[in-house]
């Protein structure tokens, strides 16, 4: 075991005694501090840094057990480690001394080989607990480091989204009026339309930043109520009507009328709803068919609700990363559509927050479905059940 170097305090009455062991601490390399008594020991510990104090027990002035007593309560000095170096070799002393924090009990006139392997073994714990204490100094001056940046970006996104908000809004209003000021011919009318297409994108895009923003922040409030999914989804699917029948695709719904009402947040659930309904058209190529199916599952008191495409699906090696933030598919096809990539970390967050699960299945090139669990609203009302979490169950 190769040997360690450190700087050592020797504590003793007895002159003899002291420098016997610095010759021997200094021989294999330590550097040896003399201290006569308690009083001066605590001193010098006061005033420099030691790796080890060696420490005699019974002292004029103030004892061994003083010393180990004070140093227990400062916290510098309650780290350094010490070994008692006694001539009083009562088992009831050591044990006295251990319990006031001493590492380790030696008997007057150390051994030369005890000494050192066992000063070896007490700075090389030194070490390693050192090592720990700046390691963990650094995690968290990292995380520290992390949570400020953190903190700093969701000010930014919240700060952009508002400042974005009024200009926009300005932009909307002019385009409006515009057609209103004077009839505008086709090609300014088309020219129109393209502007107001991409407003409606950046007022999409401010709501998810504000939403994102929100969310880190921990400041969305929601308002549970009873809701009735199947209204809920038939209103959704009437306003995108119109996606899907320029895109010739076939919507059908199958929810049950008897389906429970389930104990969600209106606006919040047409958000996720809107989300899910809007990707399914979008990253499904024309002509295809999109399913919205509930199920009522009465042993878990939750409602099952899919919404199943025929379209692009989701690669394999892309399917870890779909509820994180900003994240789209690499797929050209996916590129070549609108999207931030923010409307499913959002969706994911708003279902959990609502005692919610969500989940997917996706065949590469064949569609996609993806799953939601929602709380049957007498299953939160009863307050037998309130705090029982639903899990993703298998539906067979
Ligand atoms: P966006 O649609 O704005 O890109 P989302 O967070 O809603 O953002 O979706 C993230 C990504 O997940 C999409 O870019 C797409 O790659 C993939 N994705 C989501 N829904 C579907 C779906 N129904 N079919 C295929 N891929 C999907």
């Amino acid at each position: 075991m190769q040997n360690l170097t450190g700087s050592i305090l020797v504590v003793d009455d007895n002159a003899v005694i002291r420098q016997i062991m610095k010759m021997a601490l200094e021989q294999n390399g330590h550097h040896v501090t003399l201290a006569e008594d308690g009083r001066e020991a605590l001193e010098l510990m006061h005033a420099h840094f030691f790796d080890l104090v060696l420490l005699d027990i019974v002292m004029p002035h103030m004892s061994g057990f003083d010393v180990l007593e004070h140093m227990a309560q400062i916290p510098d000095l309650a780290n350094i480690p010490v070994i008692v170096v006694s001539s009083d070799n009562q088992i009831e002393s050591a044990i006295r001394c251990i319990q006031l924090g001493a590492e380790d009990y030696l008997v007057k006139p150390p051994n030369q080989t005890l000494l050192r392997t066992r000063v070896n073994t007490s700075l090389r714990k030194k070490k390693l607990h050192d090592q720990e204490l700046a390691h963990q100094a650094e995690m968290e001056r990292l995380y520290e480091a992390i949570k400020e940046a953190n903190a700093a970006k969701t000010e930014f996104i919240a700060m952009a989204a508002h400042e974005l908000r009024n200009p926009i809004a300005q932009i909307a209003t002019t385009n409006h009026l515009l057609g209103k000021v004077g009839a505008l011919n086709k090609p300014q009318e088309g020219l129109l339309e393209k502007v107001n297409f991409s407003l409606e994108r950046m007022q999409a895009l401010i709501v998810d930043l504000d939403d994102i923003s929100r969310l880190e922040a921990g400041n969305i409030r929601l308002q549970f109520a009873e809701l009735d999914l199947a209204e809920l989804i038939d209103k959704i699917a009437e306003s995108f009507s119109e996606d899907v029948t320029v895109h010739q695709h076939v919507l059908a719904i199958d929810v049950p009328e008897n389906l429970p009402p389930i104990w969600a947040d209106y606006q919040r659930m047409i958000q996720v709803f809107t989300n899910l309904i809007g990707n399914a058209i979008k990253y499904t190529p024309d002509g295809g068919n999109i399913n919205i199916k509930a199920t009522y599952l009465p042993e878990h008191r939750t409602v099952h609700v899919s919404v199943t495409d025929t379209g692009l699906g989701i690669h394999p090696d892309e399917r870890k990363q779909i509820f994180s933030k900003f994240f789209r598919s690499e797929n050209a096809k996916v590129r070549a559509r609108p999207g931030t990539g923010l409307g499913l970390y959002i969706t994911k967050s708003l279902v959990e927050m609502q005692n919610g699960r969500i989940w997917f299945e996706s065949e590469f090139g064949e569609g996609t479905q993806f799953h939601l669990m929602l709380p049957e609203a007498s299953a939160e009302l009863d307050p037998q059940t309130a705090e029982a979490p639903i899990e993703a169950v298998s539906l067979g």
